[in-house]
């Protein structure tokens, strides 16, 4: 199984290793000759108009959105998510727009710029997922056909499409397994 991670800014490495761990292989992503032959895609955290313009400097977004819609499994997390996001609240900003939601950047407020807290994901079981937000965005609504698949506040910070997974938060920065593994777990299924 071979995982692309793009690899423009943010928390690139940090993915590799836990996907690693997951048993997959992975190839850092910055060129368009880098997708060939991937069975997943993870876009990572970071900031995502500087994520979003590299996008375009790169010539990555076409392609990337182009995959996307044809099936490949993506999984956006933090800054990913707002990239996946088909509405960003207020903002104008390169995107790929894949999945149908709308989303608010920096959206638990400046007080609160990170936090860690314990995340009831069914999907994933017991015990409760330790999520970690960075200036985390939230989902702000979804159409039909998305699935939410946990909330914190009542706030959306777990979703999916189909082939597209977005979390608010990092998984990376944990040592637990259990999100990547579900996304991997997304390529055979
Ligand atoms: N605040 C960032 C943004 O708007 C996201 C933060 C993150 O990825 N940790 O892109």
């Amino acid at each position: 199984m071979l995982v692309g991670v793009l690899a423009l800014q943010g928390a690139f490495r940090e993915h590799e290793k836990i996907l690693q761990s997951c048993g997959a292989n992975t190839r850092q992503v910055r060129l368009p000759q880098h997708l060939a032959g991937l069975d997943a895609l993870v876009i990572p955290g970071g900031e995502s108009t500087a994520i979003g313009k590299l996008l375009v400097k790169y010539h990555l977004l076409a392609p990337i959105k182009e995959l996307g819609q044809k099936g490949l499994p993506v999984f956006g997390t933090c800054a990913g998510l707002i990239l996946l996001a088909k509405k960003i609240a207020g903002a104008n900003q390169p995107a790929l727009q894949l999945m149908d939601i709308a989303v608010a950047r920096n959206a638990f407020g400046r007080q609160v710029d990170s936090f860690e807290t314990g995340l009831t994901i069914p999907a994933l079981g017991e015990p409760d997922y330790q999520a970690v937000f960075i200036r985390a965005p939230y989902i702000i609504s979804v159409e039909p056909g998305v699935e939410v698949m946990a909330t914190y506040q009542n706030k959306i910070v777990l979703a999916r499409q189909n082939n597209f997974l977005a979390a608010a938060f990092h998984p990376e920065l944990t040592n637990d397994l259990r999100l990547h593994q579900y996304f991997l777990e997304m390529i055979i299924n």
